[in-house]
Order: C-alpha cells, then structure tokens, then sequence
C-alpha cells in the first residue's frame, strides 16, 4: 500500500483561508484588525527567519502583526516591562515569544509573565493546566494544535485508537499527547529513556514523530495502514531536511503520512494565525458588558 500524503501546504492554505474571513469579520464588528506581537530577543538566523515568516503572514490574512527585533544584551527586566506594556494594550491580542531566549534570561519568568488570554503559544501554565485537564477555553500550543487539522482532515477516527507520541517537550510532544487524550485516542507518550521504542511505534494507529532525530523511525516500524505525522526537522549530512521518519520505507506500510517539509510545518503558523483570531474573539466577548 502506498500511503496518501497529507498535503500540509494545501490544508494550511484552507486554514488561512478561513482565518482571512473570520479577521475580516472581526476588522468589520471592532473597528480594527485583531493585533499579533513577535518578540525576538537576539539574531540566531533560523529564529529570525522564523519570526519574519510570523509577522509576514500574519499582515497577510489581514491580522495587524509585529516583529519586536531586541538586541541580544536585552535583559530579563527590560523584556519582561515590554511583556508588562504588550499585556496592558488593548490592539494586542496575542504575543508570541520566540524561543530560545538567550542564557541570560530565564525562559520561565518570561512565559510566566505573558498574560494567559495572550498566549497564543499555549506554554503559560494556565493554558497547559487546562489542556491537562481537559478543560476548554485555554489555548494550546500552534504545532500539536496544527496536527490535530491534519489528522482530522484525513478524517482519521481518534477515538479507541493507539496512538503514540515520540517526545515529551512542553512545546509539541505533551501536549500533542494531551489533545489525542481528549479525542479519546488510547496514548503512550515514548521519550529518549523509553525501552524497545520500535515495538511500541509498531502498536500505533497514529504515530506522531517529535524527536527531532533524523531517520530514528525506520520503515518496519510503522504498522499497516497507520497515520503518521512527522513533526521532526533536522538536517541530514548533504544538508538535506528531513523528519524524524524514514519517509520512503514508511510511506510503503502507512496509509496516511506527512512529508518533510510540507507537511506539519505550514501547519504550525496557520495555527498561530488562527490562535490569534480566537483569542482576539474571546477577548472582546469577555470585555462585553
Ligand atoms: P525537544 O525539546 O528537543 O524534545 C525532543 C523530545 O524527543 C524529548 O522529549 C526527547 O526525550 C525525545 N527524544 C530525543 N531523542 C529520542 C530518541 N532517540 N528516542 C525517543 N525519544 C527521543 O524538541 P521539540 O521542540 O519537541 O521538537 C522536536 C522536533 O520537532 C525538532 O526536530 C523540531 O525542530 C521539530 N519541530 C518542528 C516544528 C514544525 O513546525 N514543523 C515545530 C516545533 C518543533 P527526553 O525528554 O527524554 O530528552
């Protein structure tokens, strides 16, 4: 069986698409567009090059978004007073701080700081405590969020099914796990300590691969007819990018699979539009008399 490929480009296209509409909506009842904030501290080029593409597309579906470039010797205090000031502007909806944050700065003060209905990254403990518990209304972290499109787009039945994740980081792997939970997928969360990784990949229906290890899944992992989503992203010896999976062996057993690039990557800022627009909604839904 050849697998489907779960075309990330085209279905984040449908996304931003649907966000278009719904910030025209939003511009149209308020008065002014919802308003994204990117925070970069410093010039590491793939962050820079990540937070560009963030404010480039935001202004494209018509979200009013800005890049704040800090120099690298920014301190912890000077970052957290503009937190402070982001918080307290009623045109911002969200703000996302790019991360890694320089070592001088603790990467929790600055997350913690970040006001919860702004998080559009989802990694303030409020938002992680609510998806934890299974709670609506939080906001959820963009790449998991935008994996969950993907496999609701290949119209993959969650409930009852094994699904596995490879990674435990705040930022895709738990939560990832957390959302499958609540779709009722039966899910084992595998990490770098976990024993015989490649039985347990064979159990899975639904295999997200967060690892960030080029090739760690071979093709004989992946069991008949799974869904695989490869959220990995490294560089192979030719300088090549490629997943966590080895995608030409696996794309023979599975029935659904992302490729790399192409596939979770474009998903990751149509979430963050859309975290946006919600979390722009429920703000002035809250200010409402
Ligand atoms: P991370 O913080 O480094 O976490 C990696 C996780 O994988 C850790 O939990 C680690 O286990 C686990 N792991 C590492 N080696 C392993 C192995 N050999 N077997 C099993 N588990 C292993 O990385 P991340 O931020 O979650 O990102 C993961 C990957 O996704 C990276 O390649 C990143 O570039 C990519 N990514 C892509 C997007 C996108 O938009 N496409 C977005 C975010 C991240 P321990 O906890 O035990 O160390």
């Amino acid at each position: 069986m050849a697998a489907k490929i779960l075309d990330g480009k085209a279905i984040a296209q449908k996304v931003r698409d649907e966000v278009r509409e719904g910030v025209a909506r939003f511009a149209a009842a308020h008065g002014r567009p919802p308003g994204l904030e990117v925070v970069l501290v410093g010039e590491d080029p793939a962050s820079v090059t990540h937070t560009r593409n963030k404010e480039r597309v935001s202004n494209e579906v018509g979200i009013r978004g800005r890049l704040r470039a800090l120099p690298a010797g920014t301190t912890e205090a000077e970052l957290l007073a503009l937190i402070a000031a982001l918080n307290a502007d009623d045109a911002v909806d969200g703000i996302l701080v790019q991360l890694p944050l320089p070592g001088h700065i603790r990467e929790h003060a600055v997350l913690d700081a970040i006001a919860p209905a702004k998080d559009v990254d989802g990694l303030h403990p409020v938002n992680a405590g609510l998806l934890a518990l299974g709670r609506p209304g939080g906001l959820a972290p963009c790449t998991p969020v935008g994996c969950m499109r993907l496999l609701a787009e290949a119209g993959v039945e969650l409930a009852g099914a094994r699904a596995v994740v490879v990674g435990r980081s705040h930022l895709v792997g738990r939560p990832m796990a957390q959302l499958l939970l609540a779709q009722h997928a039966t899910v084992a969360i595998a990490h770098s300590r976990t024993r015989d990784l490649r039985a347990i990949c064979r159990e899975a229906d639904v295999l997200v691969a967060a690892a960030g290890k080029a090739k760690l899944i071979g093709g004989d992992w992946i069991k008949e007819g799974a869904t695989v989503i490869d959220v990995g992203m490294s560089r192979d010896d030719a300088g090549k990018l490629v997943g966590d999976v080895d995608f030409e062996a696996a794309r023979g057993r599975a029935a659904w699979i992302t490729p790399v690039p192409g596939g979770v990557g474009p998903m990751t800022i149509a979430s963050l539009l859309e975290a946006t627009l919600r979390a722009a909604e429920a703000r002035v839904a809250k200010q409402r008399p």
